[in-house]
C-alpha cells in the first residue's frame, strides 16, 4: 500500500487520506467521465471495502469514504483492475484536471480538448513535476453548451476560435495554436515546482440541474446532484443503469459537485429526470436542500458533533425553496462553506449554536439549540 496522507492534502487512490469515517480515496475520471464498467465496480468495491457512501468533490472527482487499514490494498487492486486510475501513480497523483464536463457528449467542444488533457496528464509523470505544489490544478475550457466559468485553477486553457487556445496563469494570458497547449501549460506549471501555487481556487458557485440541449436541440444533456453532496453506492449503481438506458453510459462529475449523464434525447430527458429523483438526486432547481451547505459532520468526521446530514435533510423540509443560504456545520472548522454565509448553525455536543453573516468559528448569537427550536430561529433571523 503506498503512503498515506496527513489532513491538507490531495488524496488520490495511491494515497488515501484518514478521515473521521476511515480512510477517503479519489476516483479522477480520464477525460472527464466514469464509464460504465467503472461505475458498475466503484459501487461494488465501495460497498465491499467502503462504508458505501460516495461524493462528488469540487475537482469534479468521486470521493470514496470509509475504507480500512485493510481495505486499502484490495480496493485500490480493484479499481485498477476495472482501468479506472492509472497505474502510474505519478500520474494520479499530480493530475489535477478539470475538463469541460460535457466532453465526449457535446459535439460544440473543440476537437482536440481530449488529446490536449491526454498530454498533459501523462506529460506530468515525468519526475521533474514530483515538486508540484499540493493541489496544483489545470482547467480545460473546450467550449460547448456547459462552459467552466473561472474556477481559478493555476492554469487554465480555453478553447478561443478554430484550432486556437488561451492560456491563463497568475493573471497573464497568452493565445496560442492548439498544437502548443498542453506543451505551454507544462513549461509553466514547471516554473511553480517547489514555489507556491499563483492564488486559492474559486467557489465553482451553483450547478445547472435538469437538461442541457447541445448544438442541435435534439440531445443534450442531464444534469442531477447528490443532497448535501453525498450518495450511497445503491444510487451511484442505480444512475448508472439510467446512464446506460438513457444516456452514453457514462456519468461526469462536475466542479459544481453535480453528476451529468451524456448523449439523452430530449424525448428521455423527463423520463430520466423523473428516474433520478426518485432515486433521491436533486434534479431541479428550486429544492430546499440546494439552500444548505452542509459536511461530512458526525458518524463520517470525527470532529463531527452533530449529524449534519440527518440535520439538513429534516431543515430542508420545513424551510421554503430560495430561502437564505444555510450553512449547517458538524464543528466551528466549518469546511463547507469557509466564507460568511447569512444563517449559520455549528454543532456542538448534539446541540447546535446559531450566529447570521458570519463563520463558523464566530461567536455564537445563541448557544445550546435544539433542532427542533431552530426552524422558528431561522425564520425570525431571515
Ligand atoms: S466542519 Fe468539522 S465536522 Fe464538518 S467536516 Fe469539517 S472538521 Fe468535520
Amino acid at each position: 500500500m503506498s503512503a498515506a496522507l496527513k489532513r491538507g492534502w490531495c488524496p488520490s487512490l495511491f494515497r488515501p487520506m484518514e478521515s473521521g469515517d476511515g480512510w477517503l480515496a479519489r476516483i479522477r475520471p480520464r477525460e472527464g467521465v466514469v464509464g460504465e464498467p467503472v461505475i458498475a465496480a466503484l459501487a461494488e468495491a465501495a460497498a465491499r471495502h467502503g462504508n458505501g457512501l460516495i461524493e462528488v468533490t469540487s475537482r469534479a472527482n468521486l470521493q470514496i469514504r470509509g475504507l480500512r487499514p485493510d481495505s486499502i490494498a484490495p480496493f485500490t487492486e480493484a479499481m485498477l483492475a476495472a482501468g479506472a486510475a492509472d497505474p502510474d501513480e505519478a500520474i494520479e497523483a499530480r493530475a489535477n484536471i478539470i475538463v469541460s464536463p460535457l466532453l465526449g457528449a457535446d459535439p460544440a467542444i473543440a476537437a482536440e480538448t481530449a488529446e490536449i488533457a491526454r498530454a498533459i496528464r501523462h506529460g506530468l509523470a515525468d519526475p521533474k513535476f514530483a515538486g508540484l505544489p499540493a493541489k496544483f490544478g489545470f482547467l480545460l475550457d473546450g467550449g460547448g453548451a456547459l462552459t467552466l466559468g473561472d474556477l481559478g485553477l493555476d492554469i487554465m486553457l480555453r478553447a478561443s476560435g478554430a484550432v486556437r487556445w488561451e492560456l491563463r496563469c497568475g493573471g497573464n494570458t497568452l493565445t496560442l495554436d492548439a498544437a502548443d497547449a498542453a506543451s505551454r501549460a507544462l513549461g509553466l506549471a514547471a516554473e511553480f515546482v517547489g514555489r507556491a501555487r499563483p492564488g486559492p481556487a474559486r467557489h465553482a458557485g451553483p450547478s445547472r440541474l435538469g437538461f442541457v440541449a447541445c448544438v442541435d436541440g435534439l440531445a443534450g444533456a442531464v444534469l442531477i446532484m447528490p443532497p448535501f453532496g453525498q450518495m450511497r453506492v445503491e444510487q451511484l449503481a442505480a444512475l448508472g443503469a439510467l446512464a446506460r438506458e438513457y444516456g452514453d453510459g457514462g456519468l461526469r462529475p462536475t466542479p459544481w459537485k453535480s453528476l451529468a449523464v451524456g448523449g439523452v434525447s430530449v424525448s428521455d430527458a423527463a423520463a430520466l429526470l423523473a428516474a433520478a429523483t426518485a432515486l433521491g438526486f436533486i434534479s431541479a432547481p428550486g429544492d430546499s436542500r440546494l439552500d444548505i451547505a452542509t459536511c461530512a459532520g458526525a458518524g463520517r468526521c470525527s470532529r463531527g458533533e452533530i449529524d449534519t446530514h440527518e440535520a439538513a435533510a429534516w431543515l430542508a423540509a420545513r424551510r421554503p425553496a430560495g430561502a437564505a443560504l444555510l450553512h449547517l456545520s458538524g464543528c466551528p472548522k466549518g469546511c463547507a462553506h469557509p466564507g460568511p454565509a447569512p444563517l449559520m448553525l455549528v454543532g456542538r455536543a448534539g446541540r447546535l449554536d446559531f450566529l447570521t453573516d458570519g463563520r463558523a468559528a464566530d461567536p455564537p448569537a445563541l448557544r445550546g439549540l435544539s433542532l427542533i427550536e431552530t426552524p422558528a430561529v431561522l425564520e425570525t433571523a431571515a
